[in-house]
């Protein structure tokens, strides 16, 4: 059996020799699967219509390698977590249990990133290791979700698998995945995640990665500024410390303003907010970035200062 390993994990396990950046804390694998996926989605390299490398997912590339290669570095104890991701196609749910059966002994955890399947496999995951499950809603808006998820399920029906991972799983055991940069406005992205927060999940957020041959390859990723204030919005929400009904808007939907001042902000943020926010054990490093630029999540904490410039940056603007 075959299976995809993301190319900083692949280094990380002595499987490629480069150098390593960022030393990535979880195992990220990917089904292997001979084809396309079945969905569409426009930005997605693995999509039914995409033209792009299929070793590709965001900006990342997954070199293929033998499963039992695979498990023998697993065994040498480095990760923390193995992150599963996967594409859909008829048959899929088998082919994650085989690979999580094979995973069994490592006691590690798992986290699985999977289109809406029936509860009973989702049964059968949890037995099986795995203790967060990741929805792929993608789009921060239910308005333009149909327009660019040309998938299977329907926004609907992403928020009740989410709903159903959360009475199996737990509260918190569910990570809805944001795309910001899709063409949603602020108020729709802090919307979407305080509907995820309120319903018991968790947010990740990505930015939005052009990937040539995909059919938004022309379209501009999200620009850092906007992207840190939606990080803070996620973190306030997150703690509890404002809801988005608290935030204001103008009328085309950009954010004015967090609902409370600068100094209250600086008191209350910590670097966690542009961290990379994901399962225990997870830093997804330069999933979204070359690792030259500034990332949009970090992988690492940045320093203190760096977030008082941002929230400078932020009032600056307004
Ligand atoms: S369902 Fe996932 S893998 Fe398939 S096209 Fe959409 S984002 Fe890509």
């Amino acid at each position: 059996m075959l299976i995809r390993v993301s190319y900083g994990t692949a280094v990380a396990m002595e499987l490629i020799k480069a150098k390593m950046l960022a030393k990535p804390t979880t195992a990220y694998l990917m089904i292997y699967h001979n084809g396309r996926c079945i969905n569409n989605c426009a930005f997605c390299p693995q999509a039914r219509e995409s033209k792009a490398d299929l070793s590709k997912l965001s900006r990342i590339t997954w070199p293929v390698f033998e499963l039992k290669t695979v498990l023998e570095k697993l065994k040498e104890g480095r990760f923390s977590r193995i992150c599963l991701q996967t594409v859909d196609y008829e048959g899929l749910e088998e082919d994650v249990l085989t690979l999580l059966g094979a995973f069994y002994n490592l006691n590690l955890p798992i986290s699985v990133s999977i289109t809406p399947v029936d509860r009973e496999y989702l049964e059968k995951f949890r037995e099986l290791g795995v203790d967060y499950i990741g929805v792929g809603l993608d789009v921060a808006s239910k308005r333009l979700y149909r327009d660019i998820k040309d998938s299977l399920y329907s926004w609907n029906e992403m928020w009740d698998f989410a709903d159903e991972i959360i009475e199996i799983f737990g509260k918190g055991k569910a990570f809805v995945h944001l795309i910001i940069g899709l063409g949603e406005t602020d108020k729709e992205a802090i919307e979407t995640i305080q509907r995820a927060y309120d319903i018991g999940a968790e947010v990740s957020l990505f930015a939005f990665t052009p990937i040539k041959g995909t059919k938004l390859e022309n379209l501009k990723p999200p620009s850092l500024i906007r992207y840190r204030k939606i990080q803070i919005g996620h973190y306030l929400i997150k703690n509890r410390i404002k809801r988005a009904e608290e935030f204001e808007f103008d009328n085309d939907g950009s954010l004015l303003s967090f609902g409370m001042n600068k100094k209250e902000l600086m008191n209350v943020l910590s670097e966690m907010a542009v961290m990379t926010h994901g399962c225990p054990g997870c830093n997804r490093p330069y999933y979204n970035e070359k690792p030259s630029k500034e990332p949009y999540n970090f992988p690492i904490k940045p320093k203190k200062e760096y977030l008082t410039k941002v929230i400078e940056k932020i009032f600056g603007e307004a």
